[in-house]
């Protein structure tokens, strides 16, 4: 546990975690500034309210002086560890960390903590429903909903905690040890803050450092490259690609693993994600009944493979989520249906030449938008029968997809890029997609 009264603490970055770290440490007794680079109308609605709780707030260019003198700075996950002022200060000797590493050292309940490139939300809120099913009291945060600073500060202490950890949030981590982590999978994203792949990965693997052979760690181990990488880690691993076996031998219940053969999430990949949150939640104390409940009542999340509706025998499919290219490659591939894919948006840093093979073999047509639409229609258009066209609004997008479309195709938003570009995020651009549909 961090002792913060009297310390002088600086959290970088005023975001929802940034705001909840500053509130945490100031009402412990510490001096608190914040810094963060934007400067906008909306910082400065934070920045006063924050003031008022006596945080003192530096909106703009960050000062080196600001980030020397002091004993703990905590970093929020949006801002790159490589800033020239947090080298600097820690060159000084000045202790850093991430909001989770801070909260963890607060919290007595066993932490679940799920990271992987993709399917976090979505394991993170049905391992939450399960274990609650089970009538244990739980905390559902972190990188999705509520930060888990917020919950250490309130007071309130569930049986347990289950949380989404992002590759940034890891990075900042020092002692922090979950009861169970799950490792979903590894591949290409934000190899615009990653040196290369393998620098990301590496900061995947951080979910491990701490937990000893007493704790657990839900995989992938029929994927080489993880069952390699984690073949020396300390936690005993189950295999979510042998989930029938593990779950009827953790419960010594023959036959319980078939009551899964119908799941109600489509495609191989929420297979994973269900699989991953039943393994979870059983080492965290769920038991069969409640796992079962759990996911029965379980809807998906908002913009991930979300069914939108259907117009003249053509259905409408949001996974405006997919923001890399491995979730838009499992969307499309959850269909056995010819698909008119609309991608493009912000780069990340990767190719999309590793979409080939999913659209030569199953994509009808690509409409494309968004900064990465030219890079994209290079990449791909060659292979897909349709061939590409391309769209400057998403209204366009949906209206060309419904146009290139037959009875009995799939219309699917699955960009494999961020949303920045042309929303403020994904949530706003599955937003529009469902109203270009409402408008058809
Ligand atoms: P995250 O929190 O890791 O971004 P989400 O549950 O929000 O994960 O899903 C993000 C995207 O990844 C969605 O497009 C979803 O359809 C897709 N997805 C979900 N689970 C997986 C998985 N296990 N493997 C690949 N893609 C997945």
């Amino acid at each position: 546990m961090e002792m913060l009264e009297g310390k002088s603490v600086l959290i970088v970055g005023l975001g929802k975690s940034g705001a909840a770290a500053a509130r945490f440490c100031r009402r412990r007794g510490a001096t608190v500034r914040v810094s963060d680079a934007d400067a906008g109308p909306e910082m400065e609605q934070k920045a006063v309210e924050l003031e008022q709780e006596g945080v003192c707030v530096e909106l703009g260019p960050h000062h080196e002086s600001t980030f020397v003198n002091n004993d703990l700075i905590v970093v929020s996950p949006g801002v790159p560890i490589t800033l020239p002022a947090l080298i600097q200060a820690q060159q000084q000797g000045v202790r850093m960390i991430g909001e989770i590493e801070l909260a963890a050292g607060f919290i007595d309940s066993p932490i679940v903590a799920i990271t992987g490139t993709n399917g976090k939300s979505t394991t993170t809120e049905l391992a939450g429903k399960m274990i609650e099913a089970s009538g244990i009291t739980v905390f559902v945060g972190g990188n999705i909903g509520n930060p888990l600073i917020e919950y250490a500060d309130s007071g309130d202490r569930a049986d347990v905690a289950v949380v989404e950890i992002s590759s940034f949030q890891l990075d900042t981590i020092d002692c922090f040890r979950p009861r169970v982590s799950a490792l979903l999978n590894i591949t290409e994203d934000h190899l615009d803050r990653y040196a290369d792949f393998n620098a990301y990965a590496e900061s995947k693997l951080r979910i491990f450092e701490n937990q000893t052979s007493d704790d657990y760690a839900v995989l992938n181990l029929s994927d080489p490259f993880v069952a390699d990488l984690t073949k020396d880690i300390l936690p005993r691993r189950l295999n979510i690609r042998q989930f029938e076996q593990e779950i009827e031998q953790w419960f010594s219940k023959p036959g319980f693993g078939a009551a899964f053969a119908n799941p109600p999430l489509p495609g191989a990949h929420n297979y994973d994600n269900i699989a991953a949150a039943a393994l979870a939640s059983a080492v965290a104390g769920a038991t069969p009944e409640g796992i079962s409940r759990g996911l029965e009542n379980f809807k998906g999340l908002r913009h991930r493979m979300e069914y939108v509706g259907e117009k003249r025998g053509v259905e409408f499919y949001d996974d405006s989520k997919a923001t890399n290219l491995d979730a838009a490659r499992k969307a499309v591939e959850s269909f056995d249906s010819p698909v008119v894919l609309i991608m493009g948006g912000r780069g990340k840093g990767y190719r999309f030449d590793g979409l080939q093979d999913t659209v030569k073999n199953r994509v009808k047509r690509l409409v494309l938008m968004g900064e990465t639409r030219r890079e994209i229609a290079e990449a791909l258009s060659g292979v897909c029968k349709g061939g590409h066209i391309m769209a400057d609004t998403m209204e366009r997008a949906v209206s060309y997809a419904f146009e290139s479309a037959e009875p009995g195709d799939v219309v699917l938003l699955a960009p494999a890029c961020a949303g920045f570009d042309m929303f403020s995020g994904y949530a706003e651009r599955g937003d529009r997609f469902n109203e270009a549909f409402r408008k058809l």
